[in-house]
């Protein structure tokens, strides 16, 4: 990872009154309009792979990214974020632009949060972290087994988690590892428990999101990852959904109820639709073949319902569905919220299970004797990390 940042920074010291331009990701525009209207060659984005191409119209809108510029106002690189895991780069080689993507560097670190409730849950734990997501987290997490209306003057909360840092700053989602809300004095559990699934203190898994299957498959033919070593291309891959082969035609359903806001094409993911759901979540159906007939922009569908078929449009290999699942626009892994597993921990399991939680427990309740709460750290406003000659842009 190093090597990345001393190999820019080597080029960099070659350029002379090179400088970073900082921006936003306007609303509306795709990747090929952004090379189009920076004249940039398009080459860029044809030359891609399916998987890149893919990834190229995952850009969200509102995104910081930078751009740096010669001396000739001519663009040397220029890098977007997709999420908090990786990034587009675009950069000369051998005097051609080509586009690859890296890891965004970050640092882990665990933390501990003890606080007695005054105003809400969400408020004092953003009072106390300056950590949007993790407030959002915690209450999501406790929001079907707790009534917080019934909360007590006194009452307490604790979060074992471990958030992302970058050059100081909190950065990206954490991850709430366990967390205990007490409700006028009985306290409830969260433990993240086998493969990043949250269960309560019984071992049944907590109520969240759950998804019914989009399609009758065949095989899973590519996974989720925010970014993978690929041995033989050398190079970063992700991959932000589940690739589920099956045959031309077969029927694709929404995954949950919501309302679609959006139908048509859209890029590498060629007919695509976008579902919202509650909280927060949207689903995206991409490659279909078509769209099933009366779907539209703006039309409520029920879990279930049929909204397309599969196919192979945009860029594929085969006929597949792409599905991917957003959280608050930040991808995340559909294999742990589609229901397909028991949702109770039994047997040998839920002896492990017990285990694992007791020494949890015993934590909480030395965390409880006292207030914790982290040091606050300043949020990272851009993700991207660009060096311009003499000066750290990180
Ligand atoms: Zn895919």
């Amino acid at each position: 990872m190093k090597r990345i940042f001393i190999a820019i920074f080597m080029i960099l010291t070659y350029l002379n009154a090179s400088h970073v331009e900082e921006l936003k990701w306007k609303i509306g525009e795709t990747f090929l309009t952004f090379l189009e209207n920076n004249s940039l060659p398009l080459r860029i984005y044809y030359d891609l792979d399916s998987t890149d191409k893919e990834l190229a119209t995952e850009i969200i809108a509102g995104t910081n990214f930078q751009i740096l510029r010669d001396d000739k106002e001519k663009i040397q690189q220029v890098l977007i974020p997709i999420g908090d895991e990786i990034q587009l780069h675009i950069k000369i080689v051998d005097g051609k632009y080509i586009l690859t993507t890296t890891p965004i560097v970050y640092e882990e670190k665990k933390e501990v949060l003890s606080i007695t409730i005054t105003n809400s849950p969400y408020q004092d734990i953003i009072k106390a972290t300056k950590n949007y997501l993790l407030a959002n987290q915690f209450v999501q997490s406790f929001k079907k087994s707790v009534n917080f209306k019934r909360l007590r003057k006194g009452d307490r909360l604790v979060v074992f988690y471990t958030k992302k840092t970058r050059l100081g700053k909190q950065f990206g989602s954490p991850k709430i590892e366990a967390s205990m809300i007490e409700v006028r004095g009985k306290k409830h559990y969260v433990f993240l428990y086998n493969k990043d699934r949250y269960y309560n203190e019984k071992g049944r898994e907590v109520e969240g999101f759950f998804l019914s299957l989009p399609v009758r498959y065949s095989r899973i033919s590519d996974r989720f990852t925010y970014k993978r070593w690929h041995p033989i291309l050398h190079r970063y891959r992700a991959h932000l959904g589940i690739d589920y082969a099956a045959p031309r035609g077969t029927l694709v359903k929404a995954a949950r109820a919501g309302k679609i806001i959006f139908k048509g094409r859209k890029g590498g993911y060629g007919n695509a639709i976008m579902i919202r759901h509650e909280d927060g979540y949207r689903t995206l159906y991409a490659h279909l073949r078509n769209f099933k007939r009366g779907i539209r922009r703006g039309k409520y569908v029920k879990k279930g319902q049929v909204i397309g078929y599969v196919g192979s449009t945009g860029l594929s290999t085969g006929p597949h569905l792409h599905f991917g699942l957003y959280h608050w626009s930040r991808a995340i892994n559909p294999a742990s919220s589609v229901k397909i597993t028991k949702s109770v921990l039994a047997g040998k399991k839920r002896k492990e299970f017990m285990r694992y939680t007791a020494k949890y427990k015993k934590n909480i309740e030395i965390a409880l004797k006292k207030d914790i709460e982290p040091k606050i750290l300043k949020n990272f406003d851009y993700i991207v990390s660009l060096q311009a000659k003499n000066r750290y842009v990180e």
